[in-house]
C-alpha cells in the first residue's frame, strides 16, 4: 500500500461509491534486522538462523517496494568504549548547514523545471540535470549488467548520485559520487 505514495506523493482511497485523493509526500525511513536472530554479519555473535529462513525473513520487504528505497545502510553496532563516549562526532547543526546548501544548490540548478529537490527530478529533467561523466557512465553500465538494475533503480541512482555531489559543492556527477550512490542500494 505505500507504493502509490511513494512513487507519486498522493494516495487513492476508493470505496464502494466513490474515490478521494489525499497528498502523501513523506520521507520514508525504516529499519529492519538482517535475519530473524539479529546477528547476521555480527563480528561478535553467532547467528543461528538458516539460509531458508534468512531468505524468507528479507523477502517480507518486496522486490517492488525495495526498488524505491534510495538508501540501504547497514548499521553495525556501536563498540562502546570510552572513546567514542568522549567523541561524539560531526553536530547536527554543522550538517544541517551543508544540507540547507545543497538544497539551495538544487533550487537554483532546477528552477527551470520547478522542481525545488533531485528527488522530484522525472523523465527526462533526471538525465538533464545528473547525467554523469564518463567514469561514472561506465559504472553504471557495469552495475545494469551485474546488478540488473532497471530503469526506475537506475534513476534512482542518479538522483542520489547528484545529491551526494550537491551535498560536496561539486557541479559535475562524478564516478565517486555514482560509486557511492550504487553502494546504497546493495542488499542487507
Ligand atoms: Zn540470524
Amino acid at each position: 500500500m505505500l507504493r502509490q505514495p511513494l512513487e507519486e506523493g498522493r494516495v487513492s482511497i476508493s470505496r464502494a461509491s466513490r474515490s478521494v485523493v489525499f497528498p502523501a509526500r513523506f520521507m520514508l525511513v525504516a529499519a529492519m534486522n538482517p535475519c530473524p536472530c539479529g546477528y547476521l554479519g555480527d563480528e561478535v555473535r553467532q547467528c543461528r538462523c538458516t539460509a531458508d529462513q534468512i531468505q524468507r525473513y528479507q523477502s517480507r520487504i518486496s522486490g517492488p517496494l525495495r526498488d524505491r528505497i534510495d538508501l540501504v545502510i547497514r548499521v553495525p553496532p556501536v563498540p562502546v568504549t570510552t572513546d567514542t563516549l568522549a567523541q561524539p562526532g560531526e553536530s547536527s547543526v554543522r550538517v544541517r548547514e551543508r544540507v540547507l546548501q545543497a538544497r539551495e544548490r538544487q533550487a537554483a540548478r532546477q528552477d527551470a523545471v520547478g522542481v525545488r529537490v533531485n528527488a522530484g527530478l522525472t523523465g527526462r529533467a533526471v538525465w538533464r540535470h545528473c547525467a554523469p561523466d564518463g567514469r561514472g557512465r561506465r559504472l553504471l553500465d557495469e552495475a545494469v549488467r551485474r546488478l540488473g538494475l532497471s530503469a526506475r533503480a537506475l534513476d534512482r541512482v542518479l538522483k542520489v548520485a547528484r545529491t551526494i555531489a550537491d551535498l560536496e559543492g561539486v557541479e559535475e556527477v562524478r564516478g565517486p559520487h555514482v560509486a557511492e550512490a550504487l553502494q546504497y542500494r546493495t542488499d542487507l
